[in-house]
């Protein structure tokens, strides 16, 4: 049985995509097939994104008070979750935390606040910080999560300097009114494609544990396969005090890993991030996910707290990785050998 894993990686690496019934048995896989669904993943994450991890940093520039009414989330109308509530940060505030971030081994920032959408005045406060972040860090990526946009709003952002657009899909079409009623899995689609139109890189993933079955979870990721998401955040539900799914515990740490290994056998190529969730869900398999995804979120969630980032770092290091951007990862690219350009086989004089 283990030997179907590899052979689907084989498939995948021989340009043959996983079909949903492939994803399926990915994710119905037995905790005793647990290493071989990693060992087969791992083989698709190495090719595309060797020993590199990336790691993101978010920085929540308005928090809590929003009024649209994701069941998941602690910072919707009507959670009691008891978290920090602020409105907008200040630019030099927002450097400064972004700074943090940034010096810990970032290579992407995350600016987030929460409310359906931005308006014209938010806009310019993120697209002024983005130009400021960009002078300071001209080397970092720049994510903004603001909700749903407008028309004329990415391109805004995209002259500011922001690189990415972050907009989750959270879950299927076919479960989203059961999460959220305030908005449409069509709204969230249609600003993720405005995105996309800006020339911003989309970033869109989803939450696991929202109820949904199995079936959805795969439908959920084909459909963020076909809208071309860049990076694809994985989420592992949280079930805030106060909010509508407290006390919804659906997942297993060897569950999450396969949810993971699913998401990179159906998108090989694509940044399998793992997002909020991590240390609750995971526990001690976070390592092993590291051999299947490629990029974490270093340190603090929106509104919960994440381990050390110092832990993360280890993390990273005693598995055999490298940080993405960093010196190690650098010095392992110098020594990747040149490839010849020039005598036999070429116009160009040979070198003698
Ligand atoms: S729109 Fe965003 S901040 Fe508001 S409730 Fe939904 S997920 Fe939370």
């Amino acid at each position: 049985m283990s030997a179907t894993f590899d052979h689907l990686a084989d498939a995948i690496l021989d340009g043959r995509p996983a079909s949903p019934e492939d994803a399926l048995k990915v994710l119905r896989a037995d905790d005793a097939e647990l290493m071989s669904v990693v060992a087969a993943a791992g083989r698709l994450r190495r090719a595309h994104f060797g020993n590199t991890v990336k790691v993101n940093y978010l920085v929540n520039l308005k928090s809590g008070l929003c009024q649209e009414n994701c069941h998941y989330c602690s910072q919707a109308l009507g959670s009691d979750a008891a978290i920090l509530k602020y409105s907008w940060l200040s630019k030099d505030e927002t450097l400064k935390q972004a700074g943090a971030g940034l010096s810990g081994g970032a290579s992407r920032v995350c600016l987030v606040a929460s409310g359906r959408g931005p308006s014209t005045r938010d806009i310019d406060k993120v697209a002024e910080m983005a130009t400021a972040l960009k002078q300071d860090y001209p080397d970092a990526e720049i994510c903004a999560c603001l909700g749903l946009l407008k028309e004329g709003q990415a391109e805004r952002l995209k002259d500011a300097g922001v690189d990415a657009y972050n907009h989750n899909i959270n879950t299927a079409e076919s479960h989203h009114e059961n999460i959220v009623q305030t908005h449409t899995y069509a709204d969230r689609v249609n600003t993720v494609e405005k995105a996309k139109g800006a020339g911003l890189s989309p970033c869109s993933g989803l939450i696991a544990g929202l109820g949904e079955t199995d079936e959805q979870l795969v439908e959920a990721l084909f459909a963020l396969k076909e809208l071309g998401s860049d990076s694809i955040p994985v989420n592992f539900l949280m079930p805030f005090d106060g909010t509508p799914l407290a006390g919804s515990w659906e997942l297993t740490p060897a569950r999450c890993v396969k949810i993971l290994a699913m998401a990179r056998f159906v998108c090989p190529d694509r940044e399998i991030r793992i997002a909020g969730g991590r240390e609750m869900h995971l526990r001690s398999l976070q390592s092993i996910a590291l051999h299947v995804a490629n990029s974490i979120f270093l340190g603090d969630y929106l509104t919960s707290q994440g381990q050390e980032a110092k832990a993360d770092l280890e993390m990273i290091r005693d598995n055999g990785f490298v940080v993405l951007g960093s010196e190690e990862d650098r010095a392992q690219r110098a020594a990747d050998p040149a490839i010849r350009r020039r005598g036999a086989g070429t116009d160009l004089l040979p070198n003698a």
